[in-house]
This record gives structure tokens, C-alpha cells and sequence, in this order.
């Protein structure tokens, strides 16, 4: 299943991630909806019986011998549903692989941390079976590429093999293993990575048919101009509920906030400001709320003049520059005109809300 997404209770429409789901589905409700796991997306699935409602629900269901918690059932009506959600759900994964193949971002790899800019996701990808071997099959077969990067990145992280759950004491071990064992790459058994892969959405209830050992492009596996007749037969008021399901993965980069130094774009970039450019943005922005809005933009301004916003030299390379202030704070900035963001909604103003907010609370 498709990571960090949030299901609602189809009986009370509070979201969760998946196991707090199950978990509130049955003591809230006394309900069991299984087999969710057979999605990767469960979110189409549940937004139908969401739609149905608690009598629909109650109506369908049985005591589980068990636990006698009320358990859906899977009638033939049930596995209608459940088919229409899965092509649902292909159409969207098609379209994800034709905005990955696409779409231009920016990314830092995680192992040498070469920063990749105006490149598509499937090149990103083409950097790590490359430069890194890791093992994902036919390139143009592989989807949701972000999430699955971001998954990789955790384990590495946790110095673990995904592959054989061995831990590492440090990075560069756990890089030879990945080399020598050819380990940079999921299990066929751990089947929750399933959703990164193409092939198992193809057919309700499939999974990945080998280890895609293979590395080159099969374009073999691109069938997607099929007409997909499962697709075709959604009912449109069911295609109207698909429909209203945000996607999992914000499309375009411009939805995340951008770093002050290079072209990064992530949902974690203090991490990222911190750790590539040794910025500590709680620490070396400072005063109130305003002021700190202003720095921003004039950060911005200077480092688009590729001029330095602590000593004012001028610097080809300012995303390593920067680092040797790391012990220094940016100056005041009183003027007004630092008010105007320099980026459209400058996402990275959101970061400042919580440093104050906490600074706030530590206050009281
Ligand atoms: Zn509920
Ligand atoms: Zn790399
Ligand atoms: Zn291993
Ligand atoms: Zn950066
Ligand atoms: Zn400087």
C-alpha cells in the first residue's frame, strides 16, 4: 500500500493512516472492513461505502466468528465495487507514470548527494540504478517514484538492508553490501512495495511476477494504450466520487517549499538547509514573525544575485558558501519593500509559523 495516506471511516468520516484505521474502525464502530490491503490506493474503495453509508455497511455485514466484531462481506456485489476501485485506481497510477515521466523537479540524492535539477522523475530514478545499482526493474514500469525513493531513503537512513533486513553500523558498509550483494532493492515477499509497481496494477489481486532483476527499458511493458474496458464500465456517479479524492502526491514542485540556497524542493527542507548548506533556520533567522518574512525575501534577492547574504562577496558556488556562517545570524531587515515574497506563495514561509509558535510557547 501507497505510504502516508489517510483513510476515511467510511461510518464517521474521520481520517487515519492505515493502522490507526483499523483500529478505530473496530472499537468506534465494532466493524471490520478487511482485505484493504489488496488496494493500493484503499481511498477509492472506502469513499464508495462512505457514499453508501452505515446502513449499507451494517446491512452487508456478519458477526466474525472470532470477535464477533461486524465484518463487510465479500459478496459478489462487494467484489464489484472493489474491481471498479482497482481500475479507478490504475487510470490514476497511468497517469502518475505520464507526470513522472514529464514532469521537471529538482532532487538531492540521498547517497552522494548530487543535486539533480530540471530533471524527471524517471531520471532521477536512471541516477540510482546507475550510479547506485539499485534493482527496480523496467524503469518505465516503476511509478510513484518519490514515495518509493523516500522509502529507500529511510532504511539507508536506519542503516538496514530493505532487501535482507540486515543493519549496518555505518553508510559506507551498508553501500558495499548494497554493491557487492546487490541488495539496493525490495523483496518480492514484502509485497507492500507492490504499489511502485506498474505491472500489479493491472489486474485486481496480481502481484509483482518476478524480481525485475532487469534494468534496461522493455517498452514491451508500456501497453497502456489498451482500452481499459474495466475503466470504461465505472458508472458516472462513482466516477464523480473517484474523482473528488485528491492525489496522493502534491503534482509539481511548486507545491513545496524551495530552498534559500539551491533549487530543492521538499516537505523537509530545514533537514535539507541544515545538513547541505549547515543553515539552522530557527537559529540564524530571528526576531518576530515580520521580520523573519522579510530576511526570507532578502536571502532570496541576494542569493539570485549570487551575492552572499552575510558578507556581500560574490559567489558562483553559494549553496556551499553559505556554510561558513553557519555560526553567524542573517542582519536585521527593516525595509518594507521585503514584504513582497520573491516566489509565488512561498511555501517556506509556513516553516517560520512554527518556530515562532514554539518560541512562543517556550515564553509563556
Ligand atoms: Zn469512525
Ligand atoms: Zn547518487
Ligand atoms: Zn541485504
Ligand atoms: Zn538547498
Ligand atoms: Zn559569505
Amino acid at each position: 500500500m501507497l505510504p502516508d495516506l489517510l483513510l476515511t471511516c467510511p461510518f464517521c468520516s474521520t481520517p487515519f493512516n492505515h493502522q490507526d484505521f483499523i483500529i478505530h474502525v473496530k472499537k468506534e464502530h465494532n466493524f471490520a472492513i478487511t482485505k484493504l490491503i489488496q488496494f493500493h490506493d484503499p481511498r477509492y474503495y472506502l469513499a464508495l461505502l462512505q457514499h453508501f453509508g452505515p446502513d449499507y455497511l451494517l446491512q452487508n455485514a456478519v458477526p466474525r466468528e472470532s470477535d464477533n466484531v461486524l465484518m463487510l462481506q465479500h459478496t459478489d456485489a462487494d467484489l464489484e465495487l472493489r474491481k471498479m476501485a482497482f481500475a479507478y485506481q490504475r487510470s490514476v497510477a497511468l497517469q502518475q507514470l505520464e507526470y513522472e515521466m514529464t514532469a521537471r523537479v529538482s532532487h538531492v540524492c540521498f547517497i552522494c548527494k548530487q543535486n539533480q535539477k530540471q530533471v524527471t522523475y524517471q531520471q532521477i530514478l536512471e541516477h540510482y540504478t546507475e550510479n547506485h545499482r539499485l534493482r527496480v526493474g523496467f524503469r518505465q514500469s516503476v511509478v510513484y517514484i518519490k514515495k518509493m525513493l523516500q522509502q529507500l531513503e529511510i532504511s539507508y537512513n536506519e542503516l538496514t538492508c530493505q532487501y535482507c533486513k540486515q543493519v549496518f553500523t555505518t553508510q559506507q558498509t551498508l553501500k558495499n553490501h548494497y554493491r557487492t550483494h546487490a541488495h539496493f532493492r525490495f523483496a518480492m515477499k514484502d509485497t507492500q512495495f507492490d504499489c511502485y509497481y506498474l505491472d500489479c496494477y493491472r489486474e485486481f489481486e496480481s502481484s509483482r511476477q518476478s524480481e525485475n532483476e532487469d534494468l534496461s527499458d522493455d517498452p514491451s511493458t508500456n501497453q497502456d494504450q489498451e482500452i481499459d474496458l474495466e475503466f470504461m464500465n465505472i458508472p458516472k456517479q462513482y466516477l464523480d466520487i473517484f474523482n473528488q479524492i485528491p492525489s496522493t502526491e502534491p503534482v509539481g514542485v511548486e507545491n513545496l517549499p524551495i530552498c534559500l540556497f539551491c533549487s530543492h524542493a521538499s516537505s523537509d527542507l530545514l533537514v535539507h538547509m541544515q545538513n547541505e548548506h549547515h543553515f539552522t533556520f530557527s537559529e540564524q533567522l530571528w526576531g518576530d514573525f515580520y521580520m523573519r518574512i522579510r530576511q526570507i525575501n532578502f536571502i532570496r534577492d541576494k542569493v539570485e544575485l549570487k551575492t552572499c547574504p552575510f558578507c556581500f562577496i560574490y559567489n558562483e558556488n553559494m549553496a556551499e558558501h553559505v556554510q561558513e556562517h553557519s555560526q553567524e545570524r542573517i542582519q536585521a531587515v527593516e525595509d518594507e519593500s521585503y514584504f513582497r515574497s520573491r516566489i509565488e506563495g512561498d511555501q517556506i514561509f509556513d516553516f517560520i509559523g512554527e518556530e515562532v509558535e514554539e518560541l512562543d510557547s517556550v515564553v509563556e
